[in-house]
């Protein structure tokens, strides 16, 4: 059993889609044991993808994430940090597998309407960036 962390990011928020990004977790094995829905400021956004400082798009990738509220989540299951992953799609929506949630439902690569945990280390750190134990359940 492996916890891992979902964004629903703010084009998906904005487009009203919460619930069928939700629905793809939940029927495919994925329990949601922790979510709250907030608006990140410009500090948590460069904290939380401190990781990407020196890449070109840092910049836009903050002021998109601070852009509108996003939803974070803890999916809990079996291999949760890969299965979170495949259900997402690649970073690229237009290089998405059908059927995965890029590919329904992101724009581009900027507004790519998931983020999730690529490994048990980060996924470990960026459940307790957001979350306190007593709010996982
Ligand atoms: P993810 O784990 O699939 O979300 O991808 P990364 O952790 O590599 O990147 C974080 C986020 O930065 C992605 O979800 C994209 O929104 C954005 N990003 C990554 N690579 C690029 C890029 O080459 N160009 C642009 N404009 N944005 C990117």
């Amino acid at each position: 059993m492996q916890q891992t962390l979902s964004i629903i990011k703010p084009d998906a928020v904005k487009k009203g889609v919460i619930g069928k990004i939700m629905d793809r977790f939940e029927s495919n094995g994925l329990r949601i044991a922790a979510m709250k829905k907030v608006k990140l400021s410009t500090c948590d956004a460069k904290a939380f993808y401190a990781v990407h400082k020196d890449r070109p798009f840092f910049n836009d990738l903050v002021d998109f994430m601070v852009s509108g509220p996003v939803v974070v989540m803890v999916l809990e299951g079996d291999d949760a940090v890969a299965k979170n992953r495949d259900l997402m799609g690649a970073t690229n929506p237009k290089e998405a597998k059908p059927g995965t949630i890029r590919a329904d439902f992101a724009e581009n690569i900027d507004a790519n309407a998931v983020h999730g945990s690529d490994s048990l280390e980060n996924a470990k750190n960026e459940i307790a960036f957001f979350f306190a134990t007593r709010e996982i359940c």
